[in-house]
């Protein structure tokens, strides 16, 4: 069955789409500290490995038995063609490299590619609150966990090609706009649900698989290798707490 959905969908797509903006102001205003916004990175990167893994692909496969399967690579190959093929450099947090960005069109490439992947991070969250309040929770803090790194990320990348600060800024407001209009397709159009809820999967599973994890693993040290256990045990803590077991 599906249902309508509740104003809390609405309510937390604009709070994901308030720390892209957020993402966005740690770095255009110049001397924030954001040091801490690699914790949400591992952090993230565990709870969402774990959500997509144990949520979201066997919910796929239950309301999509046919095509869920074929919807999920394809979403998971989607962000790989958006983020990774059309685009020649792309990674996750603050971009430094400025001497990839001498062509005037590549930051545009990465606002777009980045602004589909933004756009099924509100899907996620539309979808999951159709089927269940926990689940939309659940969704919106993989969502949100990812979404100061991924306003620090396009502004970086805007500053980096040489693009003024009110650029930078708007364009993290332009992700927050996509996730926002993500949560209302699925207000729109809730009888997609067996169709965007795969695809959606397959997106947030890239995302926390190579836009995130490889972002870890060049850290130094165990520290911020620990902090993806401590993401995935906080998904089963909750699950534990609120949703009625492990
Ligand atoms: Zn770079
Ligand atoms: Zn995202």
């Amino acid at each position: 069955m599906v249902h309508s959905l509740p104003w809390t969908a609405y309510l937390l797509g604009a709070v994901a789409a308030g720390a892209n903006v957020f993402g966005g102001i740690v770095i255009t205003a110049r001397n924030w500290e954001r040091r801490y916004v690699r914790y949400f990175v591992a952090l993230g990167a565990g709870f969402m490995v774990g959500v997509t893994l144990t949520e979201m692909v066997p919910e796929s496969l239950h309301r999509n038995p046919s095509s869920g399967p074929l919807l999920l690579i394809i979403g998971f190959l989607l962000v790989h063609l958006v983020e990774h093929s059309i685009v020649s450099h792309f990674h996750f947090g603050e971009e430094t490299h400025a001497e990839e960005f001498s062509h005037g069109h590549i930051p545009y490439s990465v606002l777009t590619g980045l602004g589909i992947h933004t756009f099924f991070d509100g899907v996620a969250i539309g979808s999951g609150f159709l089927i269940s309040d926990w689940l939309g929770w659940m969704l919106f803090f993989a969502v949100f966990m990812h979404k100061i790194p991924e306003g620090v990320t396009i502004a970086s990348v805007m500053l980096a090609a040489g693009k003024t600060r009110s650029v930078a800024l708007l364009s993290a407001l332009g992700l927050g706009i996509c996730s926002i209009a993500g949560v209302l397709l699925m207000a729109l159009f809730p009888l997609g649900l067996p169709y965007t809820f795969p695809l959606a999967a397959g997106v947030t599973l890239y995302v926390a698989a190579t836009d995130l994890l490889p972002e870890v693993n060049r850290e130094p040290g165990i520290a911020m290798a620990s902090l993806v256990f401590l993401g995935a045990g906080l998904l089963f803590a909750l699950r534990y707490i609120f949703g009625g077991g492990v």
